[in-house]
């Protein structure tokens, strides 16, 4: 069967043709580097990850781009605040650093390292639209030769009204929005659809930069359209979001590149639809908002983490509660046992037909899930059944160093996309000696329960320790 999506355009499956063959293009809207970004974010960007993983294992070349919005309102408000130098610079000719860093780059440092933790590849290229000004500043020169944008007291309008096609991807209707009406903010809601700014004049105590077009600053909504086209070209594969990004950003990203470029800008939309903490919409007021930090610092693991976003299907909403996160590392727990348990094995033999059946199915309904539009809670359970038949083959003692290999390459495979399992014997290795140095940091501290839970924890791995003058020693029981 062939890789198939589900197209937010036009509202089906669709088989994934790219425009050239073999090679995927894709663009996602990356952090807004203002704060640490929040687990809702983060499902978000592991279900890209998926997805950009599991197009290479289709065997295309990936070209992902997912950019950094490191100038927008919420940054602009916050700069102010801190007394931070207006003025950016030229435009044209930008000096190595702008005074906004200050405000973002802490961010951009931390966003890194979380995805790092989260084992999200690096994308091909992370623009930051900071730097993209005079190709923003083009792109609005092109709609305004077009007649498709209008000026208003300094800043620049795009008309909605000239874009006959706006609302083709929210299915928002033309002929209810109120012509001429006007927004300013970056942000906001559907029913609010307006003539949207590209363009925001210089304003008393905000930032700014020296351009053809005056003094101002970038809408958020431009700054999309103008690194896309420019890194991926007019017309690339796929876009992705959250599903909160459909209306207005990714509505006007259209509207703006289709109008200056005459082509179809993107030809997939997919879209995750949204988490919620413990069954409410996650908000600090709520206390359920959660930073990926603030997870790792009660003492929850980043690919366990990882593994309880990548679980629920990308198009369902996500419930992430604790007992979740509980059980994803129970479920975790049981593949890495099991690659524990094979690589133990060392009898000789050959492949039986029936072990070659069973792995060669698996590995056949696994891609068959994947491609069905990244279904990966149908893959993960199709992993799960593979890990009790091996379980049940090890058991009865018929399984064989060669059969073993057989049901790890599988797993190896299929964890290229999933990325949860340890890289490889040395790093279960490692893996048990963190536990260790963590249970002997735990004694040191007097905190005996945790010490005690990770004996215990490990003993139900077949790991036995042994305390000795000399330190912890450890071997499998
Ligand atoms: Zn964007």
């Amino acid at each position: 069967m062939s890789l198939q999506f589900f197209n937010t355009l036009t509202r089906r499956k669709e088989p994934f043709e790219p425009i050239h063959p073999g090679q995927a293009r894709m663009y996602t809207c990356g952090p807004t580097v203002y704060n640490h970004a929040h687990i809702g974010n983060f499902r978000t960007y592991v279900f890209e990850d998926l997805l950009r993983r599991h197009l290479k294992v289709k065997g295309h070349r990936v070209t992902h781009v997912m950019n950094i919005t490191d100038v927008e309102d919420k940054i602009i408000r916050e700069a102010c605040a801190r007394g931070i130098e207006l003025d950016q610079g030229d435009a044209l000719n930008p000096p190595e650093r702008i005074p906004l860093d200050e405000v973002t780059e802490p961010f951009l440092a931390a966003f890194h390292d979380d995805r790092r933790a989260l084992r999200i590849e690096d994308a091909e290229s992370y623009p930051r639209a900071t730097r993209y000004i005079p190709q923003m500043v083009a792109l609005i020169r092109k709609l305004m030769e077009k007649g498709l944008c209008y000026e208003s007291e300094g800043s620049i309008y795009f008309s909605i009204q000239r874009f006959p096609r706006y609302g083709c991807l929210s299915g928002h209707r033309l002929d209810s929005m109120k012509a001429g009406a006007r927004v300013d903010q970056d942000e906001y809601e559907k029913d609010d659809a307006r003539d949207f700014v590209l363009w925001k004049g210089r304003r008393e105590g905000e930032a700014f930069w020296k351009t053809e077009l005056g003094e101002g600053r970038p809408g958020w909504h431009i700054e999309c359209s103008a690194m896309a086209m420019e890194i991926l070209g007019e017309s690339f594969d796929i876009h992705c979001g959250g599903e909160d990004n459909i209306f207005p950003h990714h509505e006007n990203e259209i509207a703006q590149s289709e109008c200056a470029t005459g082509k179809r800008f993107v030809n997939y939309w997919l879209h995750s639809r949204h988490l919620m903490v413990e069954g409410k919409k996650m908000a600090k007021s709520e206390g359920n908002f959660f930073t990926l930090r603030d997870l790792i610092d009660k003492g929850h693991d980043a690919i366990t983490i990882r593994f309880a976003l990548a679980r629920q299907h990308y198009r369902d909403s996500l419930n992430f509660t604790f007992e979740g996160l509980k059980a994803a590392g129970e479920e975790r727990r049981r593949w890495t046992d099991l690659l524990l348990r094979l690589e133990e094995i060392t009898a000789p033999g050959a492949v039986s037909e029936s072990l070659r059946d069973a792995v060669a199915n698996s590995d056949r309904e696994i891609e068959a899930a994947l491609d069905e539009d990244l279904n990966t809670p149908q893959a993960i359970a199709h992993l799960h059944e593979l890990t009790t038949e091996a379980n049940r083959r090890i058991d009865s003692g018929e399984m064989t160093a060669a059969e073993s290999a057989a049901v790890v390459g599988v797993f190896r495979k299929w964890d290229s996309v999933f990325a949860v399992l340890p890289e490889g014997r040395g790093s279960l290795d490692a893996e048990i000696e963190a536990l260790i140095e963590e249970r002997l940091a735990a004694r040191k501290s007097r905190n005996f329960a945790r010490a005690d839970q990770i004996r215990n924890d490990l003993a139900a791995r077949g790991i036995i320790l042994e305390d000795t003058a000399q330190g912890t020693r450890w071997k499998r029981g």
